[in-house]
């Protein structure tokens, strides 16, 4: 069982403790087999055709007239008739996936139960409930990934589980804190205001329900609200149409594992490369009569590796190991010299991409951290040579950026479906993606292909305002909208609260840590977050908010450390990390965090919390306690 300040960084504010590499660069520029001017122009080149003028905005939220891309639950599609409720509770969670189950979970544990959870979905799992697309697996190692698995005393069956066995794994967390009994599901908040004199905020629901909460606690996920490609003629499609986090298995056929045999008779086309494309991908090859792939960018595809848990793992394992492992794979990342237990091409990527961490001179660290990602990428374009037999077609499935412009992408499987004779890579290279959608299909390139079915692997407002972010309408003291507040970036304390919205809490990816692992950034908040309300429970303090110049003071932090290199993310092809090709214009979700690393910033909470007095926030006791 992990305990509380468990957690140490590995240097001081997250400098890696690792040793010097004098000589790396020396012996890296000594055996270079490339160019490395003509790389740089090749990656300019590959860029500049894909920036668009309207960055983040050439997307269309799944609002409106396509509220059916996410409001519609092919999982659960009848909602079950209740009457509203108009009640008040100590809690309200809103949202149910890792951020609101750990929060419920680290509550229970610290003795709340007057706890209200409110969710959209018909049941816990957030994500992991809505994508159960074919091939959907987590691409974090399982043993780091999926939390609590101490309290729940459960193991991965793999080292990359598949969704349903994560999605259940939620509903374990359901199920051993208890938190069913606190849940109301298929039910999504539509407003928050709140109420001064009552000291308490009003959620309002589309269900009817009038809930008052002293504390809410918001979770709403990072890849919740899928969002859709502004293409002219959009909706115009006559034939059938879904995003890959709502997969109509009523439509293909088959389940997580594939099987799509209800496409053997139809033409399907699947637009987007990303991650989730790279998982289902292999499955529409393998069950649609054709299949036709719009790429616009294509992903790195490094080696999965998945394989069975050893029955022996358990019994090698100590109390303590999960956080012990997790926190292994955050050293990785930040260059520390350590044995690496994750040990997959994952921490691979970490330890190429962080080594230059331990240059002192900046000039030879971005000197060697940019070859040491040419040789990288070279060899996952070597990789693409030799899984795909085609050279034309492995030609245009060779990614031109470094590793981590995009989110790094892992399949044992995905190159080698172009080999199929079914599955048509169309490559929108040089022009900015598919160019319409007609009544029969998609054009790409000027040319039409008649579709069946067209799949949207397009993605999340993971990155986008936070107003895409969150969607609820939120009102703090004088109705004050969160998001005027928030409209360029999040200004808060460590992430979590925001002066004029006393009581109400974000857990999330935001102005906290950031790590590609998120329920270990998730960890740390809810932790902290469950403190920090057992201490207004002990003291009778019914309104805590933050100081004005404690979140100016975070912000100014996060400012100067930030890790966030606008030169070099101007450099990478557009995506959600760099605004879609306009650093520091947009809302990147990493531009925003504190930049070094979950070690540093649950050490520097840890600090904060021995320190007492909890520093920066206001912390306002009922009347006659005051
Ligand atoms: P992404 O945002 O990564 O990918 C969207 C895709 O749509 C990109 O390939 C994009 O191209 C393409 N696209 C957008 N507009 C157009 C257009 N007009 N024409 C053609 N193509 C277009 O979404 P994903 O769902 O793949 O992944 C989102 C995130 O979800 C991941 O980064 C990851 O964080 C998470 N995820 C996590 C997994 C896990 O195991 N934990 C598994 C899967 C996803 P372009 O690249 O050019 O923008």
């Amino acid at each position: 069982m992990s305990k509380e300040g468990e957690i140490t960084a590995h240097g001081k504010d997250g400098e890696a403790t690792a040793p010097a590499t004098a000589g790396i660069l020396e012996s890296t520029l000594a055996s270079l087999d490339f160019d490395i001017e003509q790389l740089r122009e090749k990656y300019r080149r590959e860029r500049d055709k894909r920036i668009r003028p309207e960055g983040e905005r050439q997307y269309v939220e799944t609002q409106g007239k396509y509220a059916r891309y996410e409001d519609f639950d092919p999982h659960a599609p009848t909602i079950v008739a209740r009457e509203p409720i108009k009640s008040a509770v100590e809690i309200l969670i809103i949202g149910s996936g890792w951020s609101g189950l750990m929060m419920g979970a680290h509550l229970k544990m610290a003795g709340f139960s007057d706890i209200r959870i409110v969710e959209k979905a018909a049941d816990f799992g957030g994500t992991w409930y809505w994508n159960r697309y074919p091939g959907c697996q987590c691409d974090i190692e399982s043993y780091c990934y999926l939390p609590l698995l101490e309290e729940t005393g459960y193991i991965p069956s793999e080292k990359y589980a598949y969704a349903p066995e994560i999605f259940e794994h939620a509903r374990r967390i359901g199920r051993h804190f208890r938190l069913y009994e606190n849940a109301v599901f298929q039910t999504t908040v539509t407003h928050l205001k709140w109420e001064e004199s009552q000291r308490r905020w009003l959620a309002t629901t589309n269900r009817g329900d009038e809930i008052r909460a002293r504390f809410v606690l918001h979770g709403p996920g990072p890849a919740s609200h899928p969002k859709l490609p502004g293409i002219p003629g959009f909706d115009r499609f006559k034939g059938h149409t879904f995003h890959t986090s709502r997969w109509d298995y009523g439509y293909t056929g088959g389940d997580n594992r594939g099987n799509l045999t209800k496409l053997a008779d139809k033409r399907v086309a699947i637009i987007g490369t990303g991650a989730t494309a790279l998982q289902c991908i292999p499955h529409l090859g393998a069950g649609a009569k054709h299949l036709y792939v719009f790429q616009r960018t294509p992903s790195t595809v490094d080696v999965r590796g998945n394989k069975p848990t050893d029955p022996d793992f358990a019994k090698t394992l100590k109390p303590g190991w999960q956080l012990e492992r997790q926190k292994n794979f955050e050293s990785i990342f930040f260059g520390a010299d350590i044995e690496d237990l994750v040990n997959d091409s994952m921490t691979a990527a970490g330890k190429i991409m962080s080594a230059a961490y331990r240059e002192s001179d900046p000039k030879r660290a971005a000197q060697l951290s940019e070859l040491l990602d040419f040789k990288d990428m070279n060899n996952l374009r070597a990789r693409v040579e030799r899984e795909v037999k085609d050279p034309a077609v492995a030609e245009l499935l060779k990614p031109w950026y470094r590793r981590f412009c995009k989110r790094p992408g892992f399949h044992d499987d995905y190159l080698a479906t172009f080999n199929r004779p079914n599955v048509t890579l169309i490559d929108t290279s040089g022009s900015h993606g598919v160019e319409r959608i007609t009544e029969n299909g998609v054009v790409a390139n000027g040319v039409e292909y008649p579709v069946d079915c067209i799949v949207y692997s397009t993605g999340f407002e993971i990155s986008t305002g936070w107003e895409k972010r969150i969607r609820v309408p939120i009102q703090g003291v004088g109705g004050k909208s969160l998001y005027e507040k928030w409209n360029r970036a999040a200004v808060s304390l460590h992430g979590y609260a925001t002066h004029g919205f006393p009581n109400w809490f974000y857990v999330g990816l935001g102005q906290g840590a950031f790590s590609l692992n998120f329920t270990v950034v998730l960890e740390g908040q809810v932790r902290h977050l469950a403190y920090i309300l057992a201490q207004a429970r002990a003291r009778g303090v019914t309104r805590i908010e933050v100081a004005p110049e404690a979140e100016k003071a975070w912000t100014e932090l996060c400012k100067r450390t930030s890790g966030y290199d606008i030169e070099l993310q101007k450099n990478c092809t557009p995506g959600y990390f760099n605004s879609e090709g306009k650093p520091g214009e947009g809302h990147s979700v990493v531009a925003e965090a504190y930049s070094l690393g979950v070690l540093s910033f649950e050490n520097l909470l840890r600090e904060w919390r021995e320190r007492g007095g909890l520093q920066g926030l206001q912390m306002t006791a009922e009347p006659g306690r005051e």
